[in-house]
């Protein structure tokens, strides 16, 4: 199934390509103080693949164990997508208020990166996350 939404402003527009119908995902809000002051949520599928377009308008900014890069509009300040490079590849989670509006998600589950030692966290996302391509 191929969703696309775009960021607050419109400046940043993403295409995801996911095995299942969005809804039928569970998207999961992390528990760290940054992504609850924002109250964020992310949503992913490993066999899924994402693509973002004008990439060029977004920022990006690490925080916590600064492993993961969260890339937001430079305009709106929307947190679009977070990613990290895993084995050569470029794999991220999107925001998962891209698609609220849109669609009927469902409620989040709360995830607890945190208590994950840096390694642990690699492979957890190695598994959960998909491909992401940045593109202009
Ligand atoms: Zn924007």
């Amino acid at each position: 199934m191929n969703y696309s939404s775009t960021c607050s402003c419109g400046k940043v527009a993403i295409k995801i390509s996911l095995p299942k119908n969005i809804e039928e995902y569970e998207p999961r809000a992390c528990d760290c103080d940054f992504c609850m002051a924002r109250s964020l949520s992310y949503l992913s599928d490993s066999n899924g693949q994402l693509k973002v377009y004008h990439s060029s308008e977004l920022e990006p900014f690490k925080q916590g164990s600064e492993q993961a890069s969260f890339w937001q509009c430079s305009s709106c300040h929307d947190l679009v997508v977070v990613t990290c490079e895993i084995d050569n590849h470029t794999k991220g989670a999107i925001n998962a208020r891209m698609f609220e509006k849109q669609y009927n998600l469902k409620p989040a589950v709360s995830v607890s990166p945190k208590t994950l030692a840096p390694e642990e966290k690699l492979n957890r996302w190695n598994t959960v996350w998909l491909k992401v391509e940045f593109c202009d």
